[in-house]
């Protein structure tokens, strides 16, 4: 997969100044994440730029992943609050609409609780550059809060190689060096993530239809036919058809996403 990798901020237009230097640090996660995602197997293009204006060095990252091609963008940062009590880890998506990418912001804020960070979760937002500028999907990752004395400590104590392993571990979704797991995108591009399913343990004769979003019993099997004509000359080829049993892993996996996440991510 080809990531385009902003570490937040440039050393001449600074990011936030808490307990420590939100850019200066970023930086170094970004340099060690870098190293992790390529020896995974990963091309990390990279979206860094050392402006002197916000707007600008933004716009340097955007257009970097954009003129590269890359499948995701990912920018790193910390967070910051006036109020020294906030912590813990936040992603930011832009819209809702994208399943692969709900799941993997999901595990790396999930990565970081496990490492002690509270999980503040995947929020959503159309106002950021970074989310609404770049061609692919893309994500924000608020590792921690800089100006936290809890954060800021266990940052210390756990290192910044940690940092990255642990969202490198979120992002790939497995341990580091297993295949790559494409993220699909059902909104800014042209592969989605639409299939017909059947559980065969439970009724094999039964027929799902998810589109992306949710999933939808079929009544007929001219249901099947008219979604599947209508797909074809949008995509020219057939709608996928997949034959899981009900303890299948991705059966599991997309059915805890469905039911688990929905009111977060499906419902709004
Ligand atoms: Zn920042």
């Amino acid at each position: 997969m080809k990531i385009g990798l902003r570490g937040g901020h440039s050393p001449n237009c600074k990011g936030a100044m808490g307990i420590i230097d939100e850019q200066a640090e970023v930086r170094k996660i970004y340099h060690a994440l870098k190293t992790i995602l390529e020896s995974a197997g990963h091309i990390v293009i990279d979206c860094n730029s050392d402006a002197r204006y916000a707007t600008a060095e933004l716009k340097e990252g955007t257009d970097k992943a954009n003129a590269a091609g890359c499948d995701v963008y990912m920018s790193i940062h910390m967070n910051a609050a006036s109020n020294p009590a906030a912590g813990g880890t936040e992603i930011f998506l832009y819209d809702t609409c994208n399943l692969m990418m709900n799941q993997t912001a999901g595990n790396i804020c999930n990565k970081f609780a496990q490492a002690g960070f509270a999980n503040r979760g995947v929020k959503f937002s159309t106002g950021y550059h970074d989310l609404s500028a770049s061609a692919m999907p893309a994500m924000i990752v608020e590792t921690l809060f800089c100006t936290s004395v809890e954060d800021t400590g266990r940052y210390f104590r756990i290192g910044v190689d940690r940092i990255a392993q642990v969202i490198a571990e979120g992002f790939t979704g497995k341990a580091i060096g297993a295949p790559d797991i494409p993220i699909l995108n059902t909104c800014k591009g042209e592969i989605t993530m639409v299939c017909f399913y059947r559980i065969t343990d439970l009724d094999k004769d039964k027929i799902y239809y998810f589109d992306g979003h949710h999933s939808y019993p079929l009544m007929h099997p001219d249901e099947r036919k008219v979604l599947n004509e209508i797909y074809k000359a949008n995509n020219g080829k057939d709608i996928p058809e997949f034959f899981w049993t009900s303890k299948a892993p991705w059966f599991a996996r997309l059915k805890g996403a469905l039911d688990e996440t929905a009111s977060n991510f499906f419902v709004r």
